[in-house]
């Protein structure tokens, strides 16, 4: 990690469902360039916590900044139009990609790809196909703009999935798990774009449940076990050297 401040900062997420306190004070800093695997167990809060960070799920308490845009939960209006504007601020500056890619099946690669860009951004549709084309290429599938979600093999469909998510020029890019669906042996073709973009500087969070591609990729590993990061630091200390029992019993059941 550089000693730059942080592009992107959780400080004391707590987000429950119900009676079900589900991320407990959460505490996340990542510099620009870098990646940041999150481990951790089903259940622990991986995919909340990126939903938080995304505005998608909304925590009742604690602040997320992503470069110029800061959002304290603690004093988010209840409901209204503020409070709209102020998670549609903070959702723009992250793309997401799921477990299941959600594309839309009625459009093709590229379509899907520049929908964000012209309806969501309102930029010009001819500069949004020039970067969408651009961005096909880069996941390797440039020959492939006018195929149908239902035309491409899964692995196909989820770099469709991550050039939509790069489309808005997020400031960070989170993964969900965005390989857990797919056949194993299309696993790394969708990882090799991931390790890609790392390579290029994007910043980026990964939930994976892929132990040696994290890492391989990552800059910083947190552990989370229900609901608190328990762990967190280089690969070598979190996956080579845990300090927790918790963590050396997770990496022994996947490794
Ligand atoms: P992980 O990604 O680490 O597997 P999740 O963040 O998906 O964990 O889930 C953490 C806990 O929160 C689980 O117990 C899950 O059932 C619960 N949870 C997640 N989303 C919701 C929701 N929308 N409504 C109710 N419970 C939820």
């Amino acid at each position: 990690m550089t000693s730059s401040p942080p592009l992107l900062r959780a400080h004391g997420l707590h987000k429950s469902f119900g009676d079900r306190s589900v991320l407990r004070g959460v505490d996340l800093e990542a510099s620009q360039g870098t990646a940041t695997a999150l481990l951790g167990p089903s259940g622990s809060g991986k995919t909340t916590l990126l939903r938080c960070l995304n505005a998608l799920d909304v925590p009742e308490s604690g602040i997320v900044s992503i470069a110029d845009v800061e959002v304290d939960f603690d004093r988010l209006p209840a409901s209204g139009r503020g409070r709209e504007a102020i998670l549609r601020g903070l959702r723009a500056q992250s793309g997401m990609v799921f477990q299941q890619h959600h594309l839309f099946p009625h459009l093709t690669a590229l379509q899907n790809i520049i929908e964000g860009p012209v309806t969501a951004q309102r930029r010009p549709r001819d500069e949004a196909v020039a970067e969408g084309r651009a961005l096909l290429a880069q996941v390797g599938l440039g020959d492939r703009e006018d195929a149908y979600p239902s035309q491409l093999s899964g692995g196909q469909q989820q770099r469709v999935g991550i050039a939509r998510a790069l489309a808005i020029t997020p400031r960070v890019v989170l993964f969900d798990e965005p390989t857990s669906a797919l056949d194993p042996e299309i696993v790394g073709e969708v990882l090799a774009v991931i390790r890609d973009l790392a390579s290029q500087g994007w910043t980026m969070l990964i939930v994976t449940h892929e132990v040696r591609f994290a890492e391989a990729v990552a800059d910083q590993v947190l552990f989370l076990d229900d609901g608190v990061v328990i762990e967190r630091g280089t690969p070598a200390q979190v996956i080579g050297d845990p300090e927790r029992e918790r963590t050396r019993r997770f990496l022994r059941r996947v490794l």
